[in-house]
């Protein structure tokens, strides 16, 4: 991989010529501004459409218009079988088998169906490790979490912050985190990529240490899939969860994935809540009592899937699997160092201009987080005036991610070119 870059338009343009993956940009329709595509490098927290989605939907009204009810056993994709036309390809993005993964529901409902599961405290066994500036959504999850399991949060949820004066944790201090509170620890539920800082967590070597103390291991992918290649299964992770409208690219309140692991996936005595969409499918219909689940992480769905956004997704997931992850992968890691380089150019005028995500490629994704001063803001509005799709997050960070799918080096660079204007003016 190169990183000895150029910070001109020909040299990015070069690469882009250069980019296996740059024919997938016209799979996606960009938001404009003047009459040109934004320069979108919000894919973090809503992915941009792929032009196959419309179809896809289309696809789906037809079917409901032409068979009514028994769309459900007709057509080439029965909606009773939904969640199976999703499976082989979520599979492939996290590095599980086929029967590890399932589609349902959304992600913050599935992470807390996971903890019923997976967090089954006891008196002496309750703790919840978790990393420090969590997304607030998990945060709100693990706190209660353990008070509707009788404990107080601020003694069961502990969170595991960085050293002082520095931003990301270090692996070292997680695991001596998880070995301090030992035998206490219930489960160690981490981001796989944390949303605000960006950076990716070691999750083989962390979920070792959970393990190495007793506990279960869980993680929360919604900024990881699909931008990291992942090999949940072989890391033994014990579940996951992950959202579909970010990397994903699934449209807003698109499915969640879930993962859980094989060695519990076949173990019906694991309590769960249950749904009839989880029970045995040959005798689904029978409304029979008595709860059997399915075997493996499709014994945890509740109801029939939403099949409109199911299909976004299907037409979606298609993409990555033309792409593959570990293409992207490559890409995203040189697309990436080119917008930090052009950055390290451009913020060199005198502005406060921090970027907090790990410089250490295996420890981050596409996003870079900019830490700003205090003509931070002004800078983003002036950024989105131009055309920039960004992300801002309070106090004063600018969160940009260059998606490998859509996004060119000539992004990169224009986005350089509109910071080095604006820094020349102020
Ligand atoms: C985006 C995100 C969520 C969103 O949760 P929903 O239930 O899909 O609304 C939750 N957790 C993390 C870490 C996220 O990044």
């Amino acid at each position: 991989m190169t990183t000895d870059f150029e910070n001109s338009l020909e040299y990015a343009r070069r690469l882009d010529q250069a980019d296996p993956l740059c024919h997938f940009r016209k799979q996606f329709i960009f938001p404009q501004h003047e009459g040109k595509d934004t320069l979108y490098f919000c894919g973090n927290s809503l992915g941009l459409q792929p032009v196959a989605v419309r179809q896809a939907l289309i696809a789906e009204l037809d079917q409901w218009a032409e068979f009514g009810v028994e769309g459900h056993f007709r057509g080439d994709k029965p909606w009773m079988y939904y969640h199976k036309f999703l499976a082989e390809s979520s599979a492939r993005l996290v590095g599980a088998s086929p029967e590890e993964v399932v589609v349902m529901n959304t992600l913050t409902t599935n992470l807390h169906l996971m903890m019923v599961s997976f967090y089954r405290p006891s008196k002496t066994r309750y703790k919840i490790l978790m990393e420090a500036g969590a997304f607030p959504s998990d945060q709100y999850a693990m706190e209660t979490q353990a008070i509707w399991h009788g404990f107080n949060p601020d003694d069961a949820v502990i969170e595991i912050e960085p050293r002082p004066g520095e931003d990301c944790l270090r692996t070292e201090d997680i695991i001596q985190v998880i070995h301090q509170h030992g035998e206490q620890v219930a489960i160690v539920m981490f981001s796989g990529v944390n949303y605000y800082t960006g950076q990716f967590f070691d999750i083989p070597a962390i979920t070792r240490a959970a393990h190495a103390v007793g506990a279960f291991a869980g993680f929360d992918l919604a900024h990881t899939a699909g931008n990291l290649p992942l090999q949940l299964h072989d890391w033994q992770v014990d579940f996951a969860v992950w959202c579909s409208y970010k990397y994903l690219n699934s449209g807003p309140g698109g499915p969640s994935g879930v993962f859980v692991h094989q060695k519990h996936g076949n173990a019906p005595e694991i309590p769960r809540f249950g749904g009839w969409w989880g029970h045995d499918e040959s005798e689904r219909f029978l409304m029979k009592k008595g709860f059997k689940p399915m075997p493996g992480a499709p014994g945890w769905q509740l109801s029939n899937a939403q099949i409109f956004s199911c299909a976004a997704h299907l037409a979606s997931l298609k993409i990555f699997d033309q792409a593959g992850m570990e293409a992207l992968r490559k890409k995203s890691m040189q697309l990436t160092a080119f917008l930090e380089f052009i950055l390290t150019s451009a913020g060199s005028h005198g502005h406060e201009f921090q970027i907090i995500t790990p410089a250490e490629p295996s420890a981050r994704g596409c996003q870079l987080s900019i830490l700003t001063g205090s003509s931070g803001k002004d800078l983003f509005e002036y950024l989105n005036q131009n055309g920039v799709i960004a992300d801002w997050r309070e106090p004063n960070v600018i969160r940009l991610a260059p998606v490998p799918l859509y996004n060119s080096f000539e992004d990169v660079w224009q986005l350089g070119k509109l910071i080095e204007a604006y820094n020349n003016r102020h």
